[in-house]
């Protein structure tokens, strides 16, 4: 898919929905409100029936509304046992799966925890096995991009330096930018000065299309010590959605904002027309 700009949608099917586990509906209610993308969330598992793959793929098609998904949240790449690791690996894999049978081409997900150990061991640990997900995708014929989220908790793999390392080392990865995380984590990145640093440093490291097709996160959130607390909406929460979205107008970014504040379709709209805006 095509963009020069940035897409806004939310994070599974809009709260006004009628019917609001089926993602088909999703989809033309993410058209009716004049949003312009959907995430798929798996979180608490990857099942889909295919007649709704099919259908989701039609649909997306159809109205131009592109497809995101969110892995399952029990997926930890550095789990200590090989087996709860092996598991994890194959859900990736199976998220993998079904997003390309819906037509997402970016899907996200937690990629581990770092239960104590060493961050720099862990790094290794990841590495590997988005290595074997990668080999195993391209068997599959399966072209998607995986996208290790950038994790609100300071107990979460998942910093913005080591996604920056990690999409240099493995080739389909690429960060899924969660800025209201990188703010709960850091309890910095919350000025134009610094998203600017951030997109900067995005683009000497990743090269100029680190800009280009991103996926991004943003919500309202609330934090502590240890990160990220609770998510909220963006008029509860403290976090500068509008110098960020300013700020990546300013650097000409495009890609799917993704909106996970508990209001969902209600700040995707906001973040829309403010950017629509400026
Ligand atoms: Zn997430």
């Amino acid at each position: 898919m095509q963009m020069n700009r940035l897409l806004f949608g939310t994070a599974g099917v809009p709260n006004c929905t009628v019917k609001k586990n089926n993602p088909i509906e999703g989809v033309k209610t993410i058209h009716a409100l004049g949003l312009d993308c959907m995430q798929l969330e798996f979180a608490h598992g990857v099942r889909m029936k295919e007649e709704v793959s099919s259908g989701l793929r039609k649909i997306s098609y159809e109205l131009g509304i592109p497809l995101t998904s969110h892995g399952p949240y029990y997926i930890n790449l550095n789990a200590r046992e090989q087996d709860k690791i092996d598991s994890s690996v194959e859900r990736i894999i199976q998220t993998a799966k079904i997003s390309d049978l819906c037509g997402a081409e970016s899907m996200t997900f937690h990629a581990a925890f770092y239960m104590k150990d060493s961050p720099y061991d862990v790094f290794d640990l990841v590495e590997k096995s988005m290595n074997v997900i990668e080999e195993r995708l391209s068997r599959l014929d399966i072209e998607i991009e995986l996208r290790p989220e950038l994790t609100g908790k300071t107990s979460q793999f998942g910093s913005l330096e080591e996604l920056i390392t990690l999409t240099k080392n493995v080739t389909t990865c690429s960060p899924c930018m969660d800025f209201s995380h990188l703010y709960a984590r850091t309890g910095e990145y919350n000025t134009e000065e610094e998203f600017n640093q951030v997109l900067t440093r995005l683009k000497e490291e990743l090269g100029p299309n680190a800009l280009k097709k991103m996926h991004i996160h943003i919500s309202g959130i609330s934090s502590n010590s240890k990160g990220d607390l609770k998510h909220l909406n963006l008029n509860q929460s403290e976090f500068n959605w509008k110098a960020l979205l300013k700020t990546l107008k300013e650097h000409d970014a495009s890609g799917y904002v993704i909106c996970n504040s508990p209001n969902l379709e209600v700040d995707a709209k906001m973040m829309k027309d403010y950017y629509t805006s400026i």
